[in-house]
């Protein structure tokens, strides 16, 4: 097993793969920007090395810094977390060049999976549902014109090396082509250096159904099960569950060996998720595979009882998968809150700062992942999400009522949060029931945001 990591990311992730380390006896160097420097994962690491200044572009995302930094402090392996450089296909190729153990896929892998577009290529290659749209890249607004007429407008622009729901454009008819075309290259290019665009049907009001992958470098390869993650705001998810419970015995099983196919064609190994659209008639289409680790593995976890940052590390070190798929079991109900530095009131802009205060609710069933404490601050300039508020019960209701009740317990002040949003958001119907998609927030938010307490009351009242 490894001695030491290098850990490059920060926040909450960060502080999982610390208290995964420390279990697992492996010490842990954090890399941090100067920003990071008393942070909450700063303090509990081994030990942590400044890597550059705040601007992510010069830290968290300076490939050899960190690799320097990895080689310095003798470090056998690097985890990159998710977001910054957890799908950067270079900067594993150089962690593998230079002896240095990437936490994740290949390099490879994560060339053929990493890009989008080619992605959805290889997908069709190998007869796993895509969205109907473009072969490869587009090439003009021109090209993207005659593809729309064929699939029928509304389509989705949506950016090869697109991530965190950014880079993407909505086109209802072929007037709006032009301009949308040029507004999505150059936000593609701006957020991820590379302006690239393909084209796909827009699925009217879709769920967002992921499988979890985990495989091995021996050639095993399981999933643990889908997560519906269609409580979204401006494509971003904000509320995950698992299981998804729109989904059918027959339906669950197609996506199961969907996603497995889909890992296979690149003999995927690691943690990783295959992302699909399902439509309203229930039929579903890969969109994308993020080849790391995900936000939402909790929900997974506390389902399966499988600690997925410790197997991730584990076959890292090049061990087998410590589990069989007839092994896998799923138990109860999982629910995942993100917890955003954010002003609901101001058009959800970012609120960074000090926290004054901070207390996180707990009990049975109730998990935090968090990496913030009283005193501690709340950077500008990193991603707004500061915790995620996870709970587990034996039905979906019961765990409905848990995380109201967790919510309800977690204070935050000193900055906005949208934790009374999320709360509002577990009294709505549509939650209840189980039949929103991805359009919910879109149509109900601003009305969520105004309720008041009676008609939350009324709600509790016609559950009982
Ligand atoms: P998940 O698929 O794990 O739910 P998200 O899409 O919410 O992940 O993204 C997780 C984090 O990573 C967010 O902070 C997001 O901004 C960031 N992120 C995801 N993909 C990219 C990317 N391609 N480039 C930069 N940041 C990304
Ligand atoms: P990202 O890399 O930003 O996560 P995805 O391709 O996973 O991008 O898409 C993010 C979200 O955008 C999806 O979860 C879904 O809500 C929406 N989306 C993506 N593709 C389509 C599509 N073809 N039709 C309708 N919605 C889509
Ligand atoms: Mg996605």
């Amino acid at each position: 097993m490894f001695k030491r990591i290098l850990i490059a990311s920060r926040g909450e992730i960060a502080m999982r793969i610390i208290r995964c380390c420390r279990e697992m006896g492996i010490e842990t160097v954090l890399a941090v920007s100067e920003e990071d420097k008393s942070s909450m994962p700063a303090n509990f690491a081994t030990r942590s090395v400044c890597i550059g200044p705040a601007e992510a572009s010069k830290s968290y995302l300076n490939k050899q810094a960190i690799l320097d930094a990895a080689k310095a402090y003798k470090c056998d392996a690097v985890h990159p977390g998710y977001g910054f450089l957890s799908e950067n296909a270079d900067f594993a190729g150089m962690c593998e060049e230079d002896g240095v153990i990437f936490i994740g896929p290949s390099s490879d892998i994560i060339r053929k999976m990493g890009d989008k577009q080619s992605a959805r290529e290889l997908m069709k290659k190998k007869r796993v549902p895509t969205v109907p749209g473009s072969d490869g890249e587009l090439s003009s607004p021109e090209e993207a014109e005659k593809i729309a007429e064929k699939v029928g407008y509304p389509v989705l622009l949506k950016a090869s090396a697109g991530g965190g729901g950014r880079g993407m454009r909505i086109v209802t008819e072929k007037s709006e082509m032009k301009r949308a075309f040029d507004e999505a290259y150059a936000e593609a290019q701006a957020a991820f250096g590379n302006g690239a665009l393909y084209l796909e049907k827009l699925i009217i009001n879709p769920r967002h159904i992921e499988v979890q992958i985990m495989g091995d470098s021996h050639g095993n390869i399981v999933h643990l099960g889908e997560r519906d993650c269609s409580m979204q705001r401006r494509n971003q998810k904000l509320i995950e569950e698992t299981p998804a419970r729109s989904l059918t015995p027959s339906q669950r099983k197609a996506i199961h060996e969907a996603a497995l196919k889909a890992a296979k064609a690149v003999g995927y190994y690691s943690a990783g998720t295959v992302e699909f659209v399902v439509d309203q008639k229930g039929n579903f289409y890969f969109i994308e595979m993020n080849t790391r680790i995900q936000v939402e593995h909790c929900i997974t976890e506390m389902v399966t009882g499988i600690d997925l940052m410790r197997e991730q590390i584990r076959i890292a070190a090049g061990k087998e998968l410590s589990f069989k798929q007839s092994e896998i079991r799923i138990r109860g109900h999982a629910i995942e809150c993100r917890i955003n530095a954010e002003d609901p009131e101001a058009g959800f802009t970012p609120s960074p700062g000090d926290i004054s205060f901070l207390h996180l609710p707990g009990g049975f069933g109730v998990r935090c992942e968090n990496a913030l404490h009283t005193g501690g601050r709340v950077s500008p300039y990193y991603d707004s999400m500061i915790a995620k508020v996870i709970v587990h019960a034996p039905g979906r209701m019961k765990a409905i009522k848990k995380m109201r009740a967790a919510l309800e317990e977690m204070t935050v002040e000193g900055i906005k949060t949208n934790l009374n949003f999320l709360y509002l958001i577990m009294f709505s119907p549509g939650f209840i029931t189980g039949s929103y998609n991805t359009s919910f927030l879109k149509k109900h938010g601003d009305l969520i945001l105004k309720w008041d307490k009676e008609s939350r009351r009324k709600i509790k009242k016609d559950e009982e």
